[in-house]
């Protein structure tokens, strides 16, 4: 089992190098962002519960997105690995997950953080607000908060990490397949 987490500010590029990645080494994909969008679009109760922190670019909390995580988790039969993406967005999350991969028998094996500068990012996110239509790319005081809750919340899930040996850096500015072969050079050598 290959499983990866795919670490990094918003806009870094986790969801688009996550599609390249799941093919070619025939991973699930586990995005919580993408999760909860999608419960908020069929109006489920767990979605109703997120909406309001992601509008305002808050984290939701721990407990509901822990308990996600471990739904798809468990219910997902005959993977060779997952990736994930967006998760874990705080230490306690990152515990969680260990514990919850550790109990069935498949650890995690490295994180790759993807790091690319706050310009990049916000004019990446601006662009992507205008084609995706997501209320939380469009407004750069909103944006702006979601990466001082990334500096203050997320950042030491990468400490947490290295102090395991399994954090990689990964430049996350240039093209889309620099980047990819970036990205497997480094799995590929480490796993
Ligand atoms: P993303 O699509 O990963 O940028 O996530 C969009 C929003 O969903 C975030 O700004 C948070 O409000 C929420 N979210 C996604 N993943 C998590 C997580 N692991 N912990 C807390 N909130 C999350």
């Amino acid at each position: 089992m290959l499983n990866i987490v795919l670490f990094g500010p918003p806009g870094a590029g986790k969801g688009t190098q996550s599609e390249k990645l799941i093919v070619k080494y025939s991973l699930t994909h586990l995005s919580t962002g993408d999760l909860f969008r999608k419960n908020i679009s069929e109006g489920t109760e767990l979605g109703l519960r997120a909406q309001q922190y992601m509008d305002e670019g808050n984290l939701v909390p721990d407990e509901v997105v822990i308990a996600m995580v471990e739904d798809k988790v468990k219910s997902t039969a005959n993977t060779s690995g997952f990736i994930f993406d967006g998760f874990p967005r705080t230490v306690a999350q990152a515990e969680a997950l260990d514990k919850l991969m550790v109990e069935n028998g498949t650890p995690i094996s490295l994180m790759l953080a993807l790091s690319v500068d706050e310009d990049e990012l916000l004019d990446r996110l601006l662009k992507r607000g205008k084609i995706s239509e997501r209320a939380d790319d469009q407004d750069p005081e909103k944006i702006k908060n979601r990466f001082a809750v990334y500096r203050s919340e997320t950042t030491p899930v990468a400490d947490y990490y290295d102090t395991q040996g399994k954090l990689f850096n990964i430049v996350g500015s240039g093209t889309i397949d620099g980047i990819f072969a970036d990205l497997t050079k480094t799995i590929d050598s480490n796993v």
